[in-house]
């Protein structure tokens, strides 16, 4: 408890300096943050490899590469985002001039989760950095070799009086939460988030929830033997080309017509054979599960006999290598663990349905989920699912592909989460968006203050409907 109150104490003194506010100082650690990844490449690499067996060409695409992407983004943009915002008023303040000034919010505290460990810890921190704040970062204690890599390295590249790493379990998580921050920045559980939420609740701290889910991917019949395969390839490298389904945004379950269901799992079966060969454990190219308390919840899941009845591809695991096959279940029961609850693993349910339109109501009476997937060439069908259901994202004929983009939100609605970051997004995430209005002594509207008259209610009419530069445009006759 003294290391965190210690560290607390640190952040704050470093904040109240005001050195983390600087134009120079932000860049700074931006570019330390670069550095720290282009360095430490083989060395995180080799720890993700630790953790979760990822070979280094995921590592690449979905951390590495994703966090000097954002950090260079936001490096460009720095000037821009911090650049104050001009504002219209309305004439009744005749002569002022407003604006929107983005200031840090303090002290924040961020916890990551396991399954990106370096992309969940440095993707936020980027955001509080270029948004002027010091961090106490808190890594998973479920990816110890990340996090202990996270711990050593970040105070060689970073400004070690601003941004602070403390690893530990739920016990040190307990701890950090009893203390006050400015903002909480949690990707974790919805289990947990309530804990988070409690917490902040006692000092009104604002809070981020990036919490997962079950994503659904909805299926059109398609016809064009080269689009299945575009589509299947996409659906497999979406489940179990990324982290071997342990995502938040990875597909949880398909939605595809009946009469379109055989032809799916044939295409899926031989893409899985295709990315992941005879024998997926061997490939080296496909994530392990976690750990034994995963490992034993994904498999529960399975023992279930009305779901192991289901299962039409897959369904085997190794204990010893903490793997579990790519596993594909054709309509398990809808009220069984495996389609009430977020997999977050290598598991697969296919849910057919006599009509792909019964989808929207299928998602619709179940939580709002972080991402739906649609693959379909039809317009009114894309339309549909555009305007009737609700999502964190929508992606249509993709997955995940959502996620890499700086200039698209990403976060979760209703019980996936809410609050966005990425770029501009993350910036905006930690920041108070303080609204500045300067007035001089020059000119008083006297029609302001009482006696009230006619004369002031017409003023008032008029100074409300009209602000400085609608009335220019009325005076040069422009607008009626
Ligand atoms: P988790 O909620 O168990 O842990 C998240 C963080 O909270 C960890 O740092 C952990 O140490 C800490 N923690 C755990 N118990 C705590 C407690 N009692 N008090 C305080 N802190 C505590 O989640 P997880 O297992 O790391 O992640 C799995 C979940 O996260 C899934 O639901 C997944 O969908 C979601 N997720 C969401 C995103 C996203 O970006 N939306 C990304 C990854 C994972």
């Amino acid at each position: 408890m003294e290391e965190i109150e210690d560290s607390i104490a640190d952040l704050r003194t470093t904040y109240r300096s005001r050195k983390t506010r600087s134009v120079a100082w932000r860049k700074n650690q931006l570019r330390g943050l670069i550095k720290l990844v282009q360095d430490n490449e083989q060395k995180i690499a080799k720890a993700l490899y630790h953790d979760l067996g990822k070979h280094p060409a995921e590592v690449y695409r979905d951390e590495i590469g994703i966090v000097k992407k954002s950090a260079n983004h936001a490096l460009s943009c720095l000037e821009k985002w911090m650049a104050p915002k001009k504002s219209r008023l309305p004439l009744l303040f005749f002569p002022a001039s407003a604006e929107v000034l983005s200031e840090p919010l303090g002290v924040v505290l961020i916890f990551a989760s396991w399954n990106f460990p370096i992309t969940l810890a440095l993707d936020p921190l980027i955001g509080a950095i270029a948004a002027g704040n010091t961090v106490l970062l808190k890594p998973s204690e479920l990816a110890p070799e990340c996090a202990s890599v996270l711990q050593e390295i970040i105070p060689i590249y970073l400004d070690c009086n601003a941004i602070k790493v403390i690893n530990g379990g739920a016990d040190v998580g307990e701890k950090l939460l009893q203390q006050k921050w400015d903002k909480i920045f949690f990707t974790g559980s919805a289990r947990v988030g309530r804990i988070v939420m409690s917490a902040a609740a006692k000092h009104l701290t604002p809070v981020t929830l990036e919490l997962g889910g079950k994503c659904p991917a909805v299926i059109d019949t398609l016809s064009s033997l080269s689009d299945i395969k575009v589509m299947v390839k996409r659906i497999v490298g979406g489940k179990w080309a990324a982290c071997n389904g342990q995502i938040c945004i990875g597909v949880d379950y398909v939605l595809v017509e009946k009469k379109f269901a055989s032809t799916l799992i044939d295409s899926l079966k031989r893409t899985i054979k295709k990315f992941f060969g005879e024998s997926p454990k061997d490939s080296k190219s496909i994530s392990r599960i976690i750990n034994k308390n995963h490992f034993d919840r994904l498999s529960k899941l399975l023992k279930d006999p009305h779901v192991a009845a289901s299962i039409v591809h897959g369904g085997s695991s190794d204990e010893k290598k903490m793997f579990i096959e790519p596993t594909i279940l054709l309509n398990p029961p809808l009220d069984s663990e495996i389609m009430t609850e977020e997999i977050f693993g290598p598991l697969l349910p296919i849910i057919t349905l006599n009509n792909i339109q019964e989808s929207i109501e299928f998602i619709n009476s179940r939580p709002k989920p972080l991402v739906i997937y649609a693959f379909t060439k039809d317009k009114t069908f894309n339309r549909q699912i555009l305007s009737e259901t609700s999502s964190g994202s929508l992606l249509f004929n993709d997955t995940l592909a959502q996620y890499t983009s700086d200039n698209l939100p990403f976060g979760g609605v209703g019980q996936s989460g809410f609050g966005r970051y990425h770029g501009k997004y993350s910036f905006d995430n930690f920041s108070h968006e303080k609204a500045v209005m300067q007035r001089t002594f020059f000119l008083e509207m006297q029609p302001r203050y009482p006696p009230w008259n006619d004369f002031k209610m017409s003023f008032f009419r008029f100074a409300y409907d009209f602000d400085y530069f609608n009335l220019l445009l009325l005076l040069l006759g422009l607008k009626k």
